[in-house]
């Protein structure tokens, strides 16, 4: 196993002087060296070979004992030094102080074909910044972190990837549903891999501690390594910085809106500064189409970061970055002019998102209500978006649309006269201006087969594949992981994935709720 490491990170930014692995506030440092926990009898369950790919290896590496030891903290790759990261977060609208990576320790970066990634452990043990955690991570949480980033990266959603999962070996104790009854669970490790995962609050924790110099350490750091473009440091280059990331930004959530995934913990600690979808925690797809829908039962109740709240969260995060920035700028305008830019290229990218999602491409003023009367539709009864908007790239005419609805619809005892109307109006409106395209049926279905998935990693399938995990049986984590790195291929083998959620799973633990224990 040859990597070609780069300790670009340690080298440049000031490490935590205490060497100590105890828990504590952490000042005047970027991170604390840390040894991941020897774990009692690792193996390995699966391998991501694109990932694998991408950082030089074969896989003969992967099947490796090194690999494994590595991989599962056992053992630490020559001439490295694994570290945590210190970082604070915005928690359901307030500031939560220090957090930092109380599970996840930070391996090692390595370039590989003119890439550089960071490769990080996540549940492999304490760190200075565990809090009340044990730094360990259940078998569960760990199969959703790992299909489902890789899923994102074939879905085209810029995402950490996941490189492999593995059983420590230990037990791990765990309230699941927080409802006083604890349990031991298989305690795993998910091996993730990413440019950076710098996230908003890394820069927050230090403008909240008024620590200028190293805040302007890290931001150059930042800028120098993931936006070279912007040349060298200066307030001008902070500011289009500022820019970048907000862009990176909306586009990351304008990809989520498109294929329907809801984050469901967009806390500023849980937002890249590169703008990648990162810690896969309570995360859900839709199923019906629903604005209002969160998976996450600990937000139940203000359904904060809901589907439909998603694009604005993104920037009520970037003013909590925009705030942290700002003493390295001294000038509130420019970064008020860049929120208000989001906001405008927010409805703009909107608009363009669902228009591909329909399969338009020329201008009419009409959409946006064509768009609107849609989504209003798609939430009169429970309607499964990622199954009707693969169906529409089949619709040919108003008379000929059942088919969609019969396939996406719940319960069809409730589609009653008034829907089936309002049904009827919405597709003789898509018909009419679908007269209106150029573009040839054929090519126009192709087109938006290509931009609506047939496969996505709804609830209850991950559900499945970790209650079959639980007993030993790893071969659905492996049919899924094949079946989603082709999220818009047809391949019929894998048709059983693509039907509504079953009725069992509709209230069942894991498949439409799940808390943060992980
Ligand atoms: P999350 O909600 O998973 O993004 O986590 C929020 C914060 O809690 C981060 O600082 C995590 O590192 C930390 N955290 C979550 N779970 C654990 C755990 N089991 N042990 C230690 N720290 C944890
Ligand atoms: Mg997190």
């Amino acid at each position: 196993m040859n990597l070609n490491v780069k300790n670009s990170f340690i080298t440049a930014l000031p490490a935590d002087s205490n060497a100590e692995n105890t828990r504590r506030q952490v000042y005047n440092s970027v991170y604390s060296y840390v040894h991941p926990k020897q774990t009692s009898n690792p193996s390995l369950i699966h391998t991501s070979l694109e990932m694998l790919k991408k950082l030089g290896l074969t896989t003969s590496d992967a099947t490796s004992k090194k690999f494994l030891d590595i991989m599962t903290g056992n053992a630490i790759y020559p001439e490295t030094k694994p570290f945590a990261m210190a970082y604070g977060g915005h928690q359901f609208g307030n500031w939560a102080g220090q957090l930092g990576d109380g599970r996840a320790i930070n391996l090692f970066e390595t370039e590989y074909d003119n890439q550089r990634w960071m490769v990080q452990l996540k549940g492999a043990g304490e760190t200075p910044y565990s809090r009340s955690g044990d730094g360990l991570a259940v078998l569960r949480s760990s199969i959703r972190e790992y299909l489902c980033s890789e899923a994102m990266y074939h879905l085209g959603v810029p995402t950490t990837r996941a490189l492999s999962l593995s059983l420590t070996g230990d037990q791990v104790l765990r309230d699941m549903l927080y409802d006083g009854n604890s349990a031991y669970e298989k305690g795993a490790v998910v091996s993730r891999v990413a440019p950076s995962f710098l996230r908003f609050g890394n820069f927050e924790l230090f403008a909240v501690r008024n620590d200028i110099e190293n805040l302007k350490t890290l931001t150059d750091y930042t800028i120098e390594k993931f936006y070279p473009e912007l040349g060298e440091p200066s307030k001008e280059t902070y500011i289009q910085f500022f820019r970048k990331v907000a862009e990176k930004t909306l586009h990351m959530i304008m990809e989520w809106q498109r294929v329907g995934f809801v984050h469901g913990v967009m806390n500023t600690d849980n937002m890249s500064i590169l703008g990648l979808t990162i810690d896969y925690g309570p995360y859900g797809w839709l199923e019906g189409f629903d604005f209002g829908w969160t998976p996450n039962t600990t937000d139940r109740q203000h359904k904060r970061y809901r589907y439909g709240n998603q694009p604005s969260i993104g920037l009520w995060n970037l003013y909590q970055l925009a705030n942290a920035l700002y003493p390295l700028i001294d000038e509130a305008a420019p970064l008020q002019a860049i929120l208000q830019d989001y906001k405008a290229d927010y409805g703009k990218q909107s608009l363009e998102m669902m228009k591909q999602k329909l399969g338009l491409e020329t201008e009419n003023e009409r959409d946006p209500y064509l768009i609107q009367e849609l989504e209003d539709n798609l939430q009169l009864i429970e309607t499964d978006m990622t199954i009707f908007f693969r169906l529409l790239s089949g619709f040919e005419s108003a008379s000929n649309y059942k088919f969609i609805l019969n396939a996406s619809i719940y319960n069809p005892d409730e589609y009653s006269e008034e829907v089936s109307a309002k049904w009827e109006s919405w597709f003789q409106k898509y018909e009419k201006r679908l007269h209106e395209e150029a573009l040839d049926p054929y090519l126009r279905k192709e087109k938006m087969n290509a931009y609506n998935p047939k496969y996505v990693l709804r609830n209850y399938m991950a559900q499945m594949a970790i209650d079959e995990a639980n007993k030993g049986d790893y071969s659905l984590i492996d049919e899924l992981f094949n079946v989603l790195k082709h999220p818009y291929g047809e391949q019929p083998e894998y048709q059983k994935w693509f039907a509504k959620r079953p009725e069992w799973a509709r209230h069942k633990v894991g498949c439409s709720m799940l808390s943060c224990s992980s």
